[in-house]
């Protein structure tokens, strides 16, 4: 079992109500990795420039994650984000969006790539989420895609043709109204489907997602926390822990994205703890099967119909 990943790995500097951070590590293809990792080998595909720290891709590397598909691009400056959260937590505000290295970005798949069964296009320019498509000798079994505002604003045609070699779409509320032009989240999921994935999944931050498939729509709870430190990443890694959970069992079916869904939900609630990926590296796999205990308490119930 293995899983390509594609997206950014980049530098963020984050703003919350309740602090802000320097410039961190961050970026979505590196959320995913440290997600992914705890169940499945990764194979990296990304870009960084040579101020991207070595300690980081080595730390990456111990966790087998292949680092073979991300160019180091010595002379020039790694892709930047910064952001600040509302009172919410929920929204936020991009303030900065420098793509540096992203912006020329050309995406060789190495040749150990080839032959995987599961692919995560993760947030990135759409044209770069295409060209590793087509360069796939056979096509992944399950292909997953995440995808921002940003890109819908400047590059809607690319995103389209992407949408219609894709599985499964991961967007949140606002996107999916974006996307669609519906307000009802209902007929959105019907008018992105008709786009080509055939699954859905609409993320609601801390009212947690939505999974929809023909006339079948599940939904996974967010878990009450007390403090949400900071929800960067947030979004990557219930992706990351959604993709990770099919590549681990090889099973694509409706019932299964249920517990695929909760997987996620539960990677997420361990993201946003901590500033950046500083949570995802401290948890193990101990930790991971006790959120999703909770996760079950917190969602099952019984109830006699007469
Ligand atoms: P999320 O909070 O899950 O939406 O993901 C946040 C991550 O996405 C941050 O670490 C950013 O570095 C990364 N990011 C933000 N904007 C972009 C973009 N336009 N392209 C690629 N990655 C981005």
């Amino acid at each position: 079992m293995s899983l390509i990943v594609v997206g950014s790995m980049a530098f963020d500097a984050i703003e919350t109500p309740f602090g802000k951070s320097d410039k961190i590590v961050g970026g979505a293809a590196t959320y995913i990795a440290w997600c992914a990792s705890n169940f499945t080998d990764v194979k990296q595909i990304s870009v960084v420039g040579g101020d991207f720290p070595q300690e980081e891709l080595n730390a990456l590397a111990a966790r087998n994650v292949s680092l073979e598909g991300v160019q180091i691009k010595k002379d020039e400056k790694s892709f930047f984000w910064s952001g600040r959260y509302h009172n919410d937590m929920n929204s936020r505000d991009t303030l900065v969006t420098e793509l540096n290295v992203l912006g020329t970005f050309e995406p060789v798949v190495p040749e150990s790539y080839q032959g995987s069964e599961f692919l995560m296009l993760g947030n990135l320019a759409p044209s770069v989420q295409l060209s590793v498509i087509k360069q796939l000798k056979q096509r992944p079994k399950f292909i997953a895609m995440d995808t921002m505002n940003f890109w819908m604003d400047i590059a809607m045609d690319d995103l389209k043709a992407v949408l219609k070699e894709v599985d499964i779409l991961l967007v949140n509320d606002a996107e999916a109204r974006q996307l669609s032009g519906e307000y009802s989240l209902v007929k959105a999921a019907h008018v992105i489907r008709n786009m080509g994935p055939k699954y859905l999944i609409i993320k609601k931050g801390e009212h947690g997602a939505l999974l929809f498939q023909d006339n079948n729509v599940f939904f996974a709870p967010a878990l009450p926390l007390e403090e949400v430190f900071d929800p960067t990443g947030a979004g990557d890694t219930f992706a990351a822990g959604f993709i990770a959970h099919i590549a681990k069992t090889k099973d694509v079916s409706f019932d299964n994205m249920k517990t695929a869904i909760i997987v996620g939900s539960a990677m997420a609630s361990y993201c946003v703890e901590k500033f950046g990926t500083q949570r995802l590296r401290e948890i193990n796999k101990t930790d991971i099967e006790a959120r999703l205990k909770e996760f079950v308490q917190l969602s099952s119930f019984d109830i006699s119909l007469v």
